[in-house]
């Protein structure tokens, strides 16, 4: 009982507000069309543009992410 008190602890104080920041984000591939998720590193910058090749079809998307001050994502993708 002890160990749950504890993890609910360092839990609560992980997100001190409910926060919900994403650390992944999905983009459509432009090529297949299957939603494609990719982790997001939050400490590049809030505007990112890198090409990833699509694991179902391994085609090359240009993927734009977008982090607002909320901390929420929003991906878009291009074929390159
Ligand atoms: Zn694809």
């Amino acid at each position: 009982m002890q160990l749950t008190s504890i993890l609910a602890f360092s839990e609560a104080s992980a997100a001190p507000t409910g926060s919900t920041m994403q650390d992944e984000a999905s983009y459509l591939c432009g090529s297949c069309g299957e939603s494609i998720c990719v982790p997001i590193d939050l400490s590049a910058g809030s505007r990112q543009i890198y090409v990833e090749d699509c694991p179902v079809c391994c085609r090359a998307n240009v993927i734009h992410l977008e982090i607002d001050a909320q901390g929420g994502v929003s991906a878009t993708s291009e074929l390159e």
